[in-house]
């Protein structure tokens, strides 16, 4: 099995099974990734760095441990990608931006490092838009990543690079960041699976911030196994983010086996209205269809603040942006330009103006202008309310269902360039938004193709700390739409 190269394909699950059980080395699964990383990745350019050597010797360490006979972790020897806003001492972490160029963290954030306990082996960073602010993975200071089932068309974005090289096989596994649904839409975008937690679940410890009231880190699998695996290792207190929460980390690996017989799944008429791709609405009519013949009931509900979703979003990320971004000014981080004998503010000026690209400075400014003194009531504090009728929309909803449906992204990946303003990207969020203003667990299943063979998905939405449910209907939906789902590989 060392050298069968079908185990690139398999789950992260079965990958640490093969591994515990001295089927395959760690060394053979790290080996195999780096040449197909070699191999194929320059057609994708889903990796910013590659940690060959580092990922070969944990990878010899994991051996000789298991041949010590040492107990190993639950994600033994997997490879896995991590989006390049994670911190990672002694990896170049840049958030694909040029203003993080050469900048080299000196520890691990809390979610890598819980990722590292359990055994997963770090192969690199994956690019992302810059900050993770962007829908298409087209605002990255490297360039567009590209979708492994069209090299033509966007992986989706932010966590663009971690979906393409977990479709590609170019990992085990990844982890992505999703602040306004950059793990679900780029999983849908490249068919596989994306799981936001509930805010607060995992730690934002060791994350670059983007909108620190929303931002979450979560994985992007090839399996809902894989998803409910890696969030139990990575979910739970940590107290260097004073926003993690109290709660025992989830047992959702049990939730994989539990029925979804009587299960209530909520589909708002909100979600499902107007000019909705004629694939996706079959694709996601078929997800529900399979959740009814598991035995689930459908339960037809209204969200009736959806559609403020989207602007109340766009002033409130856009703001934390602003105040977060304020770290970067040639100082503490990464690059610096402005030259010697420039004065401090003509430093600050020449640094931000080379190494933020136009996205990044877009937000900035929205951000600055809606926390301007005398607006601030106007925008910022307005959008918080809003917000709040959006939670309460979902809390009202959660009285009648135990999940909702919906789909991830009115149609699938575009093509690359194809958006023609901002705007028409900030739109193409209008499914994922809500879950992290109301900061409720999100998840993203594969449930078909389009007839041109582009992936698409299916957004399971729950109650706070209930990822559980997530799972278990999650499974169900990937159970049923295996037979017609299988087979179907990227070209890579
Ligand atoms: N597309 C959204 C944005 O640009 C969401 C990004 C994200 O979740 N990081 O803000």
């Amino acid at each position: 099995m060392a050298d069968d190269p079908e185990i690139v394909w398999a789950s992260a699950a079965a990958q640490a099974r093969a591994v515990r059980a001295g089927e395959v080395t760690a060394r053979a699964l790290v080996d195999a990734y780096l040449a197909r990383i070699a191999a194929h990745d320059g057609a994708i350019g889903a990796y910013l760095h590659v940690d060959a050597d580092g990922a070969r010797a944990r990878a010899d360490e994991l051996d000789a441990a298991r041949d010590r006979g040492e107990p190993l972790g639950p994600l033994a020897g997997v490879p896995v990608a991590l989006k390049d806003v994670l911190v990672t001492a002694g990896l170049p972490t840049t958030a694909s931006s040029k203003i993080l160029a050469g900048w080299i963290p000196p520890y691990d954030g809390t979610a890598v490092a819980r990722l590292k306990a359990a055994g997963a082996i770090v192969l690199g960073k994956t690019s992302c838009d810059e900050f993770a602010m962007g829908s298409a993975n087209e605002h990255a200071a490297a360039g567009p990543v590209k979708n492994p089932w069209d090299v033509t068309r966007v992986p989706g974005g932010s966590s663009g690079g971690s979906a393409a090289a977990t479709a590609a096989a170019l990992c085990g596994a990844s982890l992505g960041t999703d602040t306004g649904g950059s793990i679900r839409q780029p999983a849908a975008f490249c068919g596989v699976v994306g799981l936001k937690p509930t805010y607060g679940r995992v730690s934002r410890y060791g994350v670059i911030a983007y909108a620190s009231s929303l931002d979450q880190v979560g994985p992007i699998t090839r399996t809902v196994e894989d998803a409910a695996l890696i969030t139990e290792v990575i979910a739970g207190l940590d107290p260097r983010d004073a926003t993690s929460i109290d709660a025992p980390a989830p047992a959702l690996t049990r939730a994989l086996g539990e029925r979804v017989r009587g299960l209530r799944v909520g589909l708002p008429a909100e979600y499902f209205a107007g000019e909705l791709d004629p694939e996706v609405r079959a694709a996601v009519d078929g997800a529900v269809e399979l959740l009814r013949d598991a035995g689930a009931e459908t339960v037809e509900l209204s969200l009736p603040h959806t559609r403020y979703a989207m602007p109340a979003y766009y002033v409130i990320a856009p703001a934390e942006a602003s105040s977060n971004l304020a770290r970067y000014d040639g100082v503490r981080f990464g690059a610096r330009a402005g030259g010697r004998g420039a004065g401090l503010l003509e430093m600050y000026r020449a640094t931000r103006a080379a190494g933020f690209g136009a996205e990044a400075k877009r937000r900035i400014m929205l951000g600055t202008f809606a926390l301007r003194s005398g607006y601030y009531d106007a925008y910022y504090k307005k959008a918080q309310q809003v917000r709040t009728l959006i939670a309460r929309d979902f809390a009202e909803a959660f009285a009648r269902c135990d999940v909702i449906a919906s789909p991830v992204a009115p149609g699938p990946a575009w093509p690359i360039g194809a958006m023609a303003s901002p705007v028409d990207e900030y739109l193409a969020d209008v499914f994922t938004l809500a879950c992290n203003l109301a900061g409720l667990p999100g998840m993203s299943v594969p449930c078909g193709f389009t007839r041109a063979g582009l992936p698409l998905g299916v957004q399971l939405i729950g109650k706070a700390l209930d990822e559980a449910t997530l799972i278990r209907a999650g499974r169900a939906i990937e159970r049923g739409a295996a037979p017609a789902l299988a087979e179907r590989r990227p070209r890579p």
